[in-house]
């Protein structure tokens, strides 16, 4: 058991560092800004803070839905949403300085909408104040409701994500039960046709106990709904109460699929042990000149 729980030397904690990276992180500290990056001890923030990258969550932090992966809270907000958050969340993003946002958010099964109105205020709030900051929504699954996937797709993004976490067979045991394998297909896809120049985006973590075979058809999965981008990188138990880790994957691992995704025709696909899922968003998006 101790040898299983025990972290691999890959999975150390980079050193944060380099000049945008200190720039970013002073405007976070002096405007008193919240990121995931930093509330989630993200170790990749030196260098997704140093290429203008940060990741901001929005509709509060207590969620409607319990995965068995999430340290979030979970609990019922009753309807409860900050108006002022849109341009609030516009600010942050222009007081640090950055060139590309990820918006996550919790699951809203409270409210009407799901959260896609205001989800979609938020991203029109930043597109208003600094257009030149690309923006990617790792949203809920609005239950699946067309409309609501829509609302969001439409409102000036660049990139829409939705997480399909785990494998077909896993996804009962590790998803909140409202949630579902194909129900996420289905968004990603609805999402791809409303708008096709949009980058549809989803991530899985590995190391919970899928096999080669299943993260290959995973992909393949994908790619027959366009999806344009996967990321892939390892399970991280975030307390004793939550799913155990199956399995450290190697970094030879995760370059093996980073290259069978890529001859499957995924634009990028990010992977690696310490890879989440808006890791470097940027690069994916420059290299491909998509801005
Ligand atoms: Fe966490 Fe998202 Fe699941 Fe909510 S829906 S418990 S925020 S992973
Ligand atoms: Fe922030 Fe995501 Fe990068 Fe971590 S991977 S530093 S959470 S943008």
């Amino acid at each position: 058991e101790a040898e299983r729980t025990r972290k691999p030397s890959w999975l150390r904690a980079r050193m944060p560092g380099g000049e945008r990276f200190e720039q970013v992180k002073r405007n976070v500290h002096e405007h008193r800004l919240s990121t995931v990056c930093e509330e989630s001890h993200c170790p990749n923030m030196g260098e997704c803070w140093n290429n203008g990258t940060a990741t901001i969550m929005v509709m509060g932090s207590v969620c409607t839905r319990a995965c068995r992966f999430c340290a979030v809270d979970t609990g019922n907000p009753k309807g409860w949403l900050d108006q002022d958050e849109p341009e609030n969340t516009a600010h942050s993003v222009e007081m640090m300085g950055l060139r590309y946002i990820v918006l996550t958010s919790v699951d809203r099964d409270d409210l009407d909408d799901f959260g896609a109105g205001h989800y979609a205020d938020c991203v029109r709030a930043i597109k208003r104040r600094t257009p030149h900051v690309a923006v990617e929504a790792l949203t809920p699954d609005f239950d699946n409701i067309n409309e609501h996937v829509e609302t969001v797709v439409d409102s000036g993004l660049e990139v829409f994500a939705q997480n399909v976490e785990t494998v077909e067979r896993l996804t009962e045991r590790v998803r909140d039960p409202r949630a579902g394998y194909k129900k996420t297909l289905d968004v990603l896809e609805h999402a791809k046709k409303h708008n096709p120049k949009v980058i549809t985006k989803t991530s899985l973590m590995l190391g919970l106990g899928e096999t080669e075979e299943e993260i290959l058809e995973t992909m393949d999965d994908l790619r027959a709904i366009g999806v344009d981008i996967v990321t892939f990188g390892q399970y991280l138990q975030p307390t004793r109460n939550h799913l155990p880790v199956e399995r450290w994957v190697t970094p030879e691992e995760f370059e093996w699929y980073r290259e069978k995704g890529l001859e499957k025709g995924f634009l990028e696909v990010p992977s690696g042990p310490m890879v989440r899922s808006s890791y470097r968003a940027d690069r994916v998006f420059e290299k491909n000149n998509l801005g």
